[in-house]
């Protein structure tokens, strides 16, 4: 044994052994939705779980395992270090699955009062309402209060690695020691930082993603993957009581086909985000905006960020500014698309274009007006998920020309 630092690029690489029908470089894409048995007496094995995608390389149908969905799988489980995991049609369809997977039924959740806003009102809302699933909303920050709000009994801690909007970074190693210490287990949606955070070396037990954004780079697709321990995606798929099985949120398998062809570039990309984040966040501080950007010197969490990354990957692709007022934040992102052709006005990130959105108003209207101020989300944050196109002092030049205008 080596005590080389966990490398995510590396490992997806090492993991990679896949061609495809006819030696092609690219895996085939499996569009079967139902597979042949070779004999009628392996069936009800099959549907014993004692033969499947791992045992015997079995197939049953496609809303079960599917090889491609699955060899996608396999490759974001490489990336995070877990044993194993498995694409969804949606991160949001993820999220709901482990939930439901470990509290349906009464169970009770305590999560990071920072979510993205679809995940909040799972949370908030549809849960307790729909399945008698109550969640306690903490500040994550606060592992006092973390440790408080555990004691009711929750089965599932949840966070997001860097929150969203306020890019406030978990401590997912003393998170992870509270939730086990509890008999529960740590999950993390790590869509903000693939490759930057690897939380499931740092303790976590579920890592969630939503491959819309980064993973996909280009904004076509929606989907979700979870990593987590082999026996857990078993559980999920379980053909009695499995809430990937039985829900049916299914990754179609053309999708994990382009998502693999995705992945191999997903670090090169991570690391012009983070760079062009970098200078642009720098810039804006220098002029004396109100930025936050966790490769900030004055950011809140700079060294607990340092402590938890991945080196090479730098500090992301978001950053947020706070215009103060909805007017001056809709004045800044007209302009910036409208004028300037610095980016577009739209929800989501990760795509390869720069994308601008006024968070109060857009991903997180979800939470009422209380909820996002005990979250740190003024009315004015724009926040800003830096593209890869054009040259970054043309794009200083755009983005300072608004600013100044506003
Ligand atoms: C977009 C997003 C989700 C939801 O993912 P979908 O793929 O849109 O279902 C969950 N968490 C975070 C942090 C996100 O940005």
């Amino acid at each position: 044994m080596t005590d080389t630092p966990f490398d995510p690029q590396q490992a997806m690489a090492n993991a990679r052994h896949e061609f495809g029908e006819h030696g092609g470089v690219n895996m085939s894409i499996e569009a079967s939705t139902t597979f042949t048995v070779m004999t009628p007496e392996l069936m009800p094995e099959i549907f014993a779980g004692q033969l499947g995608p791992n045992e015997g390389g079995c197939y049953l149908y496609g809303r079960h395992f599917n090889p491609t969905v699955f060899v996608l799988g396999r490759m974001v489980a490489a990336m995070e270090g877990a044993e194993a995991g498995y694409g969804t049609a949606s991160g949001l369809s993820a999220i709901a699955a482990v939930i439901m997977q470990r509290c349906g039924g009464g169970g009770k959740v305590v999560s990071s009062n920072t979510l993205y806003g679809g995940t909040w009102a799972l949370l908030d809302e549809y849960l307790p309402k729909n399945c008698g699933v109550e969640t306690t909303f903490v500040d994550i920050q606060n592992l006092t209060e973390v440790e408080t709000a555990m004691q009711n009994g929750a089965k599932v801690l949840y966070t997001e690695s860097l929150s969203n909007p306020t890019l406030r970074t978990a401590d997912i190693k003393a998170l992870a020691s509270i939730a086990h210490k509890n008999d529960a287990i740590l999950v993390v949606d790590n869509t903000f930082t693939p490759m930057i955070f690897s939380p499931i070396q740092q303790g976590a037990d579920v890592v969630i993603h939503s491959a819309t954004k980064f993973i996909s780079g280009a904004s076509d697709v929606i989907a979700g993957v979870i990593c987590c321990s082999k026996s857990f995606i078993e559980e999920l798929m379980d053909l009695h009581l499995g809430s990937l099985m039985l829900l049916g949120p299914t990754m179609d398998p053309i999708v994990a086909f382009r998502l693999s062809l995705r992945l191999p570039h997903l670090a090169a990309r991570m690391k012009e985000h983070s760079c062009r984040a970098m200078y642009l966040a720098k810039k804006l501080q220098e002029l004396g905006e109100d930025v936050v950007y966790p490769g900030l010197k004055n950011h809140e969490d700079h060294a607990l960020f340092n402590s938890h990354r991945n080196e090479e990957y730098g500090y992301g692709g978001l950053f947020t500014v706070d215009m103060k007022t909805p007017e001056r934040a809709s004045k800044l992102m007209d302009l910036l698309q409208n004028e300037h052709r610095f980016g577009f006005i739209a929800v989501s990130l990760g795509y390869f274009d720069t994308l601008l959105s006024c968070s109060g108003a857009s991903t997180s209207s979800e939470m009422s007006k209380d909820a996002q101020d005990s979250a740190g989300i003024s009315p004015g944050l724009v926040r800003f998920s830096i593209g890869l196109t054009g040259s970054i002092e043309e794009r200083w030049n755009q983005l300072k020309q608004a600013i100044e205008q506003c």
